[in-house]
């Protein structure tokens, strides 16, 4: 377990990124229109809206009429003394917000930015 002052550009120096635990909590979530993607049931990436479904352009190339929401929720994350920008993947989105992808995205197409941000205060 590190602080996030402690975590230096030296330890991501090599390109394979270094895992490191942190203790703190998230301060702040930025909603964005990329908080959820559409990605591809098969092989992940994301999809490309389509008549009738979606296409995975930038992978298998095949077409699907649904398609899985995974989380790409960008936070703030802090400890005792300093924040950190940090993106949320997949379980670790379902974590903060409490939900699915998939149900996030509706209760963001159907709230305002004020409810949206007062349900992620919470
Ligand atoms: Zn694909």
């Amino acid at each position: 377990m590190v602080q996030i002052c402690e975590a230096t550009p030296e330890m991501f120096a090599n390109g394979n990124g270094e895992v490191f635990k942190v203790y703190g909590m998230i301060s702040r979530i930025f909603p964005s229109d990329n908080d959820v993607y559409t990605a591809c049931p098969k092989c992940k990436k994301k999809m490309t809206e389509e008549s009738g479904g979606y296409r995975c352009e930038k992978g298998c190339n095949e077409f699907f009429e649904t398609c899985d929401f995974v989380y790409m929720l960008k936070a703030i994350f802090m400890d005792s003394g300093h924040s950190v920008a940090v993106t949320c993947p997949r379980e670790a989105g379902e974590m903060v917000t409490g939900m699915p992808g998939k149900e996030f995205k509706s209760f963001k197409e159907t709230n305002d930015l004020n409810e949206i941000d007062l349900y992620l205060m919470e």
